[in-house]
């Protein structure tokens, strides 16, 4: 019936069917979804399932919103021979990782260029960096967050991941052609065995699972759990217990000191102390001595020094602040000034003075990291 280099066009047989669950369906069904998700802009990023001796393709330079069923390619499981060749389009550059991922048993490999995954891995290369190391072979990490439960254990091992258990998703560099990535992802899936994914520096990230649902729901995880982690990075919020020890156990010391602030009620102080005693506690040395270009010069600067602005409703600076707010409410602290309501309270409490000190004090949580690029995020 068909070759390699000679498709019949019998074969469209191969992707006719009024089964919403048939994979030429499903891809196209995913697809839509997948670019309203943000994860297929462009023509960019892929999905490929697996059924039975078939393994169904979307094509490369297609709309993805857009793709129909008979723009499916399909080849031979065994082989790996196109069976179903669409002659106006190319075959996707994903073919090769696809079917890495299918030679470890997976069903369905789906390919997003998310920018939560994106930004993840230049989060991983800028700590590497700043802590001297090499990003090569790196690692995305995570744990202690409820959605690392929709992650499996590994191939071959019951049961999902606990909430207790560590999430690693390891990073591969891009190249300039995407099937150029074949063998780092290859190599990435050696060093992790158990992994369901790999990260791609810059670019994206392939997610595979035994069957469609599985790598759908996984893929959904990861992306949520990549976004919460730019947003915890951007809040200065460690993502493993390492990480609190080494140096943004800060952030403890940034939640202490918001407590400070909001759990006294300032109007029974007197005159409040000054913020900046608090700060020299907990950076030794005092804002006015800190040095231009440093992270909490440019947060201060973000509202062209209109410190008040930063106090207003809606604004970057109290939206994290609410956060942070909101997560020390959880941890059980005598958080007073809670969203829009005690901001404004606590802004006729404090004079004009203090009030950009003050500010700058609650908000430190959002500076942590040296050079940690806030405003580019
Ligand atoms: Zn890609």
């Amino acid at each position: 019936m068909a070759s390699k280099n000679n498709i019949d066009v019998r074969s469209d047989h191969l992707i006719t069917s009024t089964d919403p669950e048939h994979p030429a369906n499903l891809i196209c069904t995913l697809c839509r979804n997948f670019y309203n998700l943000g994860w297929v802009t462009g023509t960019g990023g892929g999905t490929s399932i697996v059924k039975n001796s078939h393994i169904f393709i979307a094509p490369s330079g297609v709309q993805k919103e857009l793709m129909q069923p008979e723009n499916i390619f399909v080849m031979d499981r065994r082989t790996h021979a196109y069976v179903r060749k669409p002659t106006s389009l190319k075959p996707s550059a994903c073919t090769p990782l696809f079917l890495a991922a299918f030679e470890k048993g997976a069903g369905c490999c789906i390919h997003t260029h998310s920018q939560w995954a994106v930004l993840v891995t230049l989060l991983v290369e800028k700590a590497a960096e700043q802590n001297g190391k090499s990003s090569a072979n790196s690692c995305f990490e995570i744990e202690m967050i409820e959605q690392i439960k929709g992650i499996p254990k590994g191939k071959n091992k019951p049961g999902m991941l606990g909430y207790f258990d560590r999430l690693r998703v390891p990073i591969i560099e891009n190249t300039a052609h995407e099937e150029d990535l074949t063998q780092s992802l290859e190599e990435a899936m050696a060093r992790y065995p158990d992994t369901y994914a790999v990260l791609v520096r810059r670019h994206g990230v392939y997610v595979w699972g035994d069957d469609v649902a599985k790598a759908k729901t996984q893929t959904e995880s990861l992306d949520y759990i990549f976004r919460l982690a730019v947003e915890m990075r951007t809040l200065g919020l460690p993502w493993t217990k390492e990480e609190t020890s080494q140096g943004t156990k800060n952030t403890q010391e940034d939640i202490t000191l918001d407590q400070t602030i909001n759990g006294t009620p300032i109007s029974k102080r007197g005159r409040p102390k000054r913020s900046s005693d608090n700060l020299e506690e907990a950076d030794g040395e005092s804002p006015k001595r800190r040095k231009p270009g440093r992270a909490k010069k440019s947060l201060q600067a973000e509202g062209d020094n209109k410190s008040n602005q930063a106090n207003q409703p809606g604004s970057l600076r109290s939206e994290g602040q609410n956060r942070v707010t909101a997560l020390n409410g959880e941890k059980g602290g005598a958080t007073q000034v809670t969203g829009k309501k005690g901001q404004g309270r606590l802004k006729q409490e404090i004079d004009r003075d203090d009030e950009a000190l003050a500010l700058a004090n609650m908000t430190q949580v959002g500076r942590r990291r040296p050079g940690r690029p806030r405003k580019t995020l």
